[in-house]
C-alpha cells in the first residue's frame, strides 16, 4: 500500500517539477500540422518519465524498507539489552533487598542516605535498569490483574512513608507509572477529615485496602497515627503506644486475607531535604509542592527520628516487613522500590487464569460468524 502511493506521488511530483513542456495543457488545442509528430514524441517522453519515476519510487521503497529493517534490528537489540539488564538485576535482586530490610538494632540515624545498597552503577545505569525492570513489572501486574478479574483474592500493598520531600510522589509517578494504572489503587493519607475523625483511625485504612488483583499504594498511611500523632501530641502517649500492637494485628489479618504487604521508609538526609525544600521555594513551577508546615516538621526531625525508629523496630514483622531505602538519590530509591515490587509480584507466582469457557467450542462459534 505504501509503495503504490509513493509511486503515484513520485509521478505527480516529477510532472509538476519539470513543468511538463510537452504535455498539452488541459483544454488547449494541439498545434495544427504538428499533431502526429508531437503526439508521438510526447508519448515517448512521457513513457520515459514514467519509467524514471517508477525507478525512483522503487529505489525509495527499497531505501525505506532498509531503514525500517535497521530500525527493527536496533529496537530488538535495545529490547534484548533491557531483558539482559533485567535478568542481571533480578539475579541480584534478593541480595540487594536483604540489604534494605530493617534489622533489630539498626539505627535510622546511622543510615547512609546517599548510598545505593546492592547497586554499583551510575544514575544513568539505574535509570536504564528501572526501565528494564518496568517491562517485567508490567507483565507481572497483568497476571495479577487477570487473577483479580477471575475472582482471585491476591493483592499487593505498598506502604510509602518518609519525611517531607523523601520522594513518595516520585515513586508513585516513576515506579507505579510503569504498570497499567487500571490495576493500581493509590490512596494518599492527609490530615483526617471530619468524617474520618469520627471513626477509629484504621477505618479509612480498611476502606482503602486493595481488592484482589490490584496493587494498592499508600502515600503515607496508618503509620501517621504513630508518627505525627505522637510528635504533635495529637493523642495521649498511652493511645499511640497501644497502636503498635494494634497495627501488627491489623496487618497480620490483611496479609492472611491474601495481601502481600511491603513497607518502605524512604530515608532522606537533613541536607538533601533542605536542598529539596529550597528548590521548591526557588522554582515557581515547584511552589505548589511547598507547604510552610514542611519547615515546622523539619524542625521536629529529632522527634520524628525517634518515632520512626520505634515504628520500624516495633512493627517490623515477618508478614509485613519494613525496608529502609536511602533516598538522597531519587533514581536509586525508585529502583529499589521497583525491585521490592518485582519480588512481591513474582512471589505470588501467578499463572494466567484458566478460562471459564470451552476454548475450542468458542473458536468454532467465532469462526462460524465469518
Ligand atoms: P505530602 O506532604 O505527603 O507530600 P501533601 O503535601 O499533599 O502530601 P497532604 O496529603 O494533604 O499533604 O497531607 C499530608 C499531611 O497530612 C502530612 O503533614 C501528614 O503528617 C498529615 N497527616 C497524615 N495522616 C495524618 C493523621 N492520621 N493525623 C494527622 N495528620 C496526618
Amino acid at each position: 500500500m505504501a509503495k503504490s502511493s509513493t509511486t503515484s506521488d513520485a509521478r505527480h511530483d516529477t510532472t509538476s517539477d519539470t513543468g511538463d513542456a510537452t504535455t498539452t495543457p488541459k483544454g488547449a488545442k494541439p498545434e495544427k500540422g504538428k499533431k502526429g509528430k508531437k503526439g508521438k514524441h510526447g508519448k515517448k517522453a512521457e513513457k520515459a518519465r514514467a519509467k524514471a519515476a517508477d525507478e525512483r519510487a522503487a529505489a525509495q521503497a527499497k531505501a525505506t524498507a532498509k531503514a525500517e529493517k535497521a530500525q527493527r534490528k536496533a529496537e530488538k537489540k535495545a529490547a534484548d539489552a533491557r531483558t539482559a539488564a533485567a535478568a542481571d538485576l533480578i539475579a541480584r535482586r534478593d541480595a540487594a533487598i536483604e540489604l534494605l530490610r530493617a534489622r533489630p538494632g539498626d539505627l535510622l540515624t546511622a543510615v547512609d542516605t546517599a548510598a545505593t545498597p546492592g547497586f554499583d552503577g551510575s544514575r544513568a545505569d539505574g535509570e536504564r535498569a528501572l526501565a528494564a525492570i518496568g517491562e517485567q513489572l508490567s507483565g507481572l501486574q497483568e497476571r495479577l490483574f487477570a487473577h483479580g478479574r477471575t475472582g482471585g483474592d491476591r493483592s499487593v500493598l505498598l506502604v510509602l512513608q518518609g519525611l517531607d520531600t523523601a520522594g513518595k510522589g516520585g515513586i508513585v509517578r516513576h515506579v507505579l507509572g510503569l504498570v497499567d494504572p487500571q490495576g493500581v489503587a493509590l490512596r494518599s493519607f492527609g490530615v483526617p477529615t471530619a468524617e474520618e475523625r469520627r471513626h477509629h483511625y484504621l477505618w479509612r485504612v480498611r476502606r482503602a485496602l486493595p481488592r484482589g488483583g490490584s496493587i494498592g499504594v499508600f502515600d503515607r498511611s496508618h503509620y501517621e497515627d504513630l508518627l505525627v500523632a505522637r510528635v504533635d501530641e495529637l493523642v495521649a502517649p498511652e493511645v499511640w503506644q497501644a497502636r503498635f500492637d494494634e497495627v501488627n494485628t491489623f496487618e497480620a489479618r490483611v496479609a492472611a486475607a491474601g495481601t502481600v504487604i511491603v513497607k518502605v521508609a524512604l530515608w532522606v538526609s537533613p541536607d538533601e531535604q533542605y536542598r529539596r525544600l529550597r528548590d521548591r521555594l526557588e522554582r515557581p513551577d515547584k511552589h505548589w509542592k511547598y507547604d510552610p508546615s514542611d519547615v515546622d516538621a523539619r524542625m521536629k526531625r529529632p522527634a520524628y527520628e525517634v518515632a520512626y525508629q520505634d515504628v520500624v523496630d516495633r512493627t517490623n514483622t515477618e508478614t509485613a516487613p519494613w525496608y529502609v531505602v536511602p533516598a538522597d538519590n531519587k533514581w536509586y530509591a525508585r529502583l529499589a522500590v521497583s525491585a521490592l515490587l518485582h519480588r512481591a509480584l513474582s512471589d505470588l507466582d501467578l499463572g494466567w487464569p484458566a478460562p471459564a469457557y470451552d476454548v475450542a467450542a468458542e473458536l468454532a462459534r467465532l469462526d462460524a460468524t465469518r
